[in-house]
């Protein structure tokens, strides 16, 4: 069983540069529950300063839908934001360490060791008010600052990071460098390490590489991944940098092989083409432009189309 984590909502639109209101993001986070996702990364506890687009988190989680099954994430980079996260009542957090000290000074502020050290703190707020928590480890196949990245880098991080029992660990190829064979490597590298911990993928699709490695990674064994609707995301200073892969696309490819058959691709796709109208540009994802097969029943595909 595969499971998908809707992450456009904090990873695609921290790096848009429309800042959407509270009543839009909440629409968002709506429309992915109504169509079948259930474990929505909702919103990010970090620095309204540096991330506008992030603003009121706590505002954020008020107007959410609540349902049985359904999860919300937040995302913390700090114990204040772990304090936050726990206090806005988010049913998962997530936390995250970069694999190369450049990315994570960029990124975080200190060192790859610090931000370790500062895990142990996380999981404890964590621990104390019951929330489960995955660590993602960024950069786990290329760095922007510092090019390659060992397995045994990853596999040692991971190894680090699993002494506080998170529920799960992502690799993230954040910058969209990975190919098949890189996840075949990184994924057994962390497992040969970790043969017990769930791990989790989170792919941008960057180098139009998304799709072929999270088959890659399914038959390394994962079972769960991150995906925006639209294929939102990329930032708005860096050229050429682009999104998550889109959750219509994989949906529609998990779709013929069987899985994510909750979720309802013809509302997923409503979703991009109601983004794109709210974000003000046309997303990369594909499914949402070209339909999907076997062809939707005619108000359906008029709907999509529209
Ligand atoms: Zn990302």
């Amino acid at each position: 069983m595969i499971t998908l984590v809707e992450v456009g909502p904090r990873d695609g639109l921290q790096s848009e540069p429309k800042v959407l209101s509270l009543k839009d993001r909440a629409a968002y986070i709506t429309r992915a529950v109504e169509s079948g996702l259930r474990r929505i990364e909702a919103v990010s506890f970090v620095n309204p300063k540096r991330v506008p687009q992030m603003a009121d988190a706590e505002g954020l989680m008020k107007r959410l839908p609540r349902r049985e099954g359904v999860s919300y994430s937040g995302l913390a980079l700090n114990e204040r934001g772990a304090e936050r996260a726990v206090d806005a009542g988010v049913d998962e957090v997530n936390y995250v360490v970069i694999s190369t000290d450049t990315y994570n000074r960029a990124n975080q502020g200190c060192s790859t060791d610090e931000t370790l050290a500062q895990w142990d703190r996380v999981a404890e707020i964590c621990a104390k008010a019951n929330i489960p928590t995955t660590v993602t480890i960024a950069a786990s196949f290329g760095c922007p600052f510092e090019g390659e990245v060992a397995e045994r880098k990853v596999a040692a991080l991971a190894v680090a990071i699993a002494r506080n029992a998170p529920k799960e660990i992502a690799l993230a190829d954040s910058i969209g460098v990975a190919t098949p064979v890189d996840i075949t490597r990184v994924v057994s590298a962390v497992r040969s390490a970790l043969p017990d911990v769930a791990l989790r993928c989170h792919f941008h699709n960057t180098r139009n590489t998304g799709l072929a490695n999270v088959m890659a990674a399914i038959q390394a064994g994962v079972s769960v991944f991150d995906s925006s609707i639209g294929g939102i995301g990329g930032c708005p200073f860096a050229p050429g940098a682009t999104g998550n892969i889109a959750t219509e696309d994989l949906v529609y490819m998990l779709k013929r092989m069987g899985e994510a058959q909750t979720i309802d691709l013809v509302a997923v796709c409503e979703t991009a083409v109601w983004l794109s109208q709210v974000l003000e540009h046309p997303l990369p994802g594909s499914v949402s432009r070209t339909g999907i097969f076997p062809f939707a029943p005619k108000t359906q595909e008029s709907r999509v189309a529209a």
